[in-house]
């Protein structure tokens, strides 16, 4: 029973690390990084109380050293669904009756733990796992998850405080009551915030969990969960299983208390799920919630006034950071062709400059992507546009498996503002220019907008205010996040919201109020204190 109208403690984003030379940090997480490559871990499934190991051993490799096994995880199958399912279940009176400000607690616990004690093994096990840079790990598996809790918690008190108004003798209320049944989070690959938001914010919202994470990232997911349960999230509230996609599919979409989907990933899985969930949606008790943020075929639209520099340095961020393989990344860019020449000399400069290696040497800016099957499906784009006479290579275009998934950072320059590596998301470290004719920026808009199905994020470098204006109104419905001499890459939990449209995603924005309002089903409560005692309203009179 809450006895007080508390106030959480006001969220600030979480300061980036710099792991500079002689560091605390920087001597912390390369002691953490020898740690977990001199062992091998065994990880489990969570389920309940239970940590839940399998006779089906998969083996955990670094992308960027594919022979070294870091460990085990333990794949499971539908009865391990199926018996997190009831988990979930069992575990959901008692959570959705806990005051919420214990929750709150629970969560901001986990965020200073990540903050703290347990931010070198989170970075470490990202670097190692998905082959991020220490930066790129930093600003994802330390401050972003660690922010997405702080300010969660905040929202979560933001929508708790609106309240309908109340006319003289009665007294309304609104409260916001968790979803009837449990919910089903998938997470992708590419960000551990991510896989760390998508249970943890209906859970946060008094919501039970099943969670499956993409098998790339188990090795970082385990030390989530950790977390979670240090931070005491109860047994049973978040439930990890590491089962075959379609697999679980199969038990959690028939079942009749499936509630709501928490996806992050790719478009094509998204559509599908979505396809399975309205097939069966006669066999649930409520309406499921569908959030689900997807593919990007993200722009860098430049203005024949835009600063070539700076428009070289954002597509060198924007499209190689993290091998290209942000939902946010820049793929396609429209140059007009007076800054071209300029444009192409600054990003060969910086390509010279730029290493490619393991994320444990600081000195790589690029590391590996993140296993065989999208090193092959990005060399097969390369190949292709290499034999193609409408495409020249402008940088990279090699590639090399042999010791990790490594593929250069490669721009082409495409003749055809239709090309393939135009249109499709690749999510990889290619970029593909387009370079149109300097008075056509209002074609380049046009081109821009109705290029690729998707519309997630998107950047206009200029230096006259018109074209500024020109573009953020006719690209409106292009990307739902819009930066202006900006990369399109990096968003920041508070700062700007995160999600697409179109294609991109259903645009719930992870990190902010709206997105946890998918979480609740509000509940309108209407008391009258002193009840009429008589049905005849005075209009029934007739004189
Ligand atoms: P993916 O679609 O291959 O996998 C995502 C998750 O879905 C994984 O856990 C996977 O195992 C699971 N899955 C796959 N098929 C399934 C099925 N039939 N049933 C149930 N689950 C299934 O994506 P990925 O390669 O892990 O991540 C990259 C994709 O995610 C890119 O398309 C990227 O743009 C997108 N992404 C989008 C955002 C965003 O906010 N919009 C953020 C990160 C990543």
């Amino acid at each position: 029973m809450s006895t007080g109208f508390f106030n959480v403690p006001e969220p600030v984003n979480e300061p980036v690390l710099s792991y500079a030379p002689g560091s605390k940090e920087k001597k912390e997480i390369k002691a953490k990084l020898a740690e977990l490559r001199g062992k091998q871990l065994d990880v489990p499934m969570y389920i309940g109380g239970e940590e839940i190991k399998t006779d089906r051993k998969l083996p955990m490799s670094p992308p960027h050293d594919h022979q070294h096994i870091l460990g085990y995880f333990s794949e499971g199958d539908a009865s391990h669904v199926e018996q997190a399912v009831n988990a979930a279940l069992g575990a959901k009176d008692a959570w959705e009756e806990m005051a919420w400000e214990q929750r709150a607690a629970i969560f901001l616990k986990a965020a200073d733990l990540i903050a703290g004690p347990y931010r070198a093994e989170i970075n470490a096990a990202t670097m190692l796992g998905q082959s991020k840079t220490v930066f790129q790990a930093e600003i994802d598996s330390a401050c972003e998850i660690i922010d997405f809790l702080r300010f969660n918690v905040q929202y979560m008190t933001q929508i708790y405080s609106e309240q309908p108004q109340s006319a003289p003798g009665i007294w309304n209320r609104l409260e916001q009551r968790p979803l009837e049944g449990f919910v089903f989070a998938i997470t992708p690959f590419n960000f551990t915030a991510i896989a760390g938001n998508l249970p943890a914010a209906p859970a946060l919202m008094g919501n039970t969990v099943v969670w499956k994470p993409s098998y790339t990232q188990i090795y970082s997911a385990r030390v989530l969960m950790e977390v979670f349960k240090e931070a005491g999230v109860p047994d049973g509230v978040i439930n990890l299983i590491y089962v075959d996609g379609p697999v679980a599919g199969e038990v959690i979409f028939n079942h009749p208390d499936f509630a709501g989907l928490h996806f992050t990933g790719s478009t094509g899985v998204f559509q599908q799920l979505w396809k399975t969930i309205g097939n069966n949606i006669h066999k649930y008790k409520t309406y499921p919630r569908i959030v689900g943020e997807t593919g990007g075929k993200d722009f860098v639209l430049a203005h024949k006034s835009a600063d070539p520099q700076e428009v070289a340095t954002g597509l060198i961020r924007g499209a190689f950071e993290f091998q290209g393989q942000k939902c946010s990344a820049a793929s396609r860019a429209y140059i007009p062709a007076n800054i071209w020449e300029d444009v192409k000399k600054y990003m060969l400069a910086d390509l010279e400059e730029i290493k490619m290696g393991g994320p444990e040497d600081f000195t790589n800016f690029v590391t590996a992507v993140i296993d065989e099957r999208s090193f092959d499906k990005i060399a097969t784009y390369i190949d292709e546009a290499k034999a193609s006479p409408l495409v020249e290579v402008v940088a990279g275009g090699n590639y090399d498996k042999s010791k990790g998934y490594f593929v250069e950072p490669t721009i082409l320059k495409a003749e055809d503002n239709q090309y393939t590596t135009m249109c499709e998301e690749i999510f990889g470290p290619v970029l593909t220019v387009y370079v149109y004719d300097t008075e056509f920026f209002e074609e380049a808009i046009y081109m821009v907008n109705n290029t690729s199905p998707y519309a997630l994020t998107g950047a206009i470098f200029s230096k006259d205010r018109y074209a500024i204006e020109l573009a953020t109104k006719k690209l409106k419905h292009a990307a739902g996040n819009f930066y202006i001499n900006d990369k399109p890459t990096g968003a920041v939990v508070g700062q700007q919201p995160f999600g697409g449209s179109r294609a991109s995603g259903t645009n719930d924005k992870a990190g902010s109020m709206l997105n946890l309002l998918r979480w609740v089903s509000p509940r309108t409560i209407k008391e009258t204190f002193v009840p009429p005692t008589d049905y005849k309203y005075p209009f029934l009179g007739e004189e």
